[in-house]
């Protein structure tokens, strides 16, 4: 299995979750997964994690594209050094996701020739029609969304006529509470459902069950849990 969202690192505040590289991949190891895309607010940990596990952990960077030239800037010295996609976090980072302010990261995604991951399911900023957006202006850019719409199911349905209208848009399913809703997705875009944890927001046990009794057959299900992912990311 592929997990296409993880984090590491400490996050405080009202989540009050944490986990180290070490423990990420001893969960891992446990939960049957072979490789995760993480991230964290900061990069060098997440440099750091993928040196001590270059076969286990996928990097990619993570930036406020309100930072401006400095998140480019950011954005190409990562993936020059290695880093696989971008993340951005509307709702953390307090930008609309189809702010201009996000094209040029978009761009240089474009440009870099990876994919971005984006936060979706929180108002005001992180709204799958913002995301549906920013990806209809960047449709060179195969885009994310990260938990697929997340916790109201109104946005789930967004998130999945996104990727039913756009080509470029891919789901990620971490943190999306209904298994249904992983099925129809599929049935839309079929080649752009990713299985993911959010880990340590949510445990591996949890996530790998839901896509399990979502209805796919073997074939499908290898899909969602590997090889959409592999082939995103050129694995
Ligand atoms: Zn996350």
């Amino acid at each position: 299995m592929i997990d296409a969202h993880a984090h590491i690192g400490y996050y405080g505040s009202f989540f009050n979750v944490g986990i180290e590289a070490d423990e990420l991949v001893g969960l891992m190891t446990e939960s049957g997964i072979e490789k995760t895309v993480i991230c964290a607010l900061d990069n060098d940990m997440v440099r750091t994690a993928h040196r001590l596990y270059p076969d286990r952990l996928i990097p990619i960077v993570w930036v406020n594209p309100m930072d401006g030239s400095e998140a480019v800037e950011q954005v190409r010295r990562y993936v020059d050094d290695g880093f696989f996609g971008i993340k951005i976090h509307p709702l953390m980072h307090s930008f609309a996701a189809d702010d201009r302010a996000v094209d040029p990261v978009a761009e240089a995604a474009a440009k870099l020739g990876v994919p971005l991951f984006v936060h979706s399911g929180h108002p005001p900023f992180s709204l799958p029609w913002s995301i549906a957006r920013l990806a209809r202006r960047h449709p060179q850019v195969s885009t994310v969304m990260v938990h697929m719409g997340h916790g109201h199911a109104v946005y789930i349905q967004a998130a999945i006529e996104a990727a039913s209208e756009l080509s470029n848009v891919y789901l990620e399913t971490s943190g999306m509470p209904m298994h249904t809703k992983i099925r129809e997705a599929y049935r839309m875009a079929p080649r752009r459902v990713m299985f993911g944890t959010d880990v340590p927001f949510h445990h591996p046990s949890v996530e790998i069950q839901r896509v399990r009794v979502s209805g796919l057959s073997q074939a499908q299900l290898s899909d969602v849990f590997e090889g959409n992912a592999a082939r995103l990311l050129g694995l």
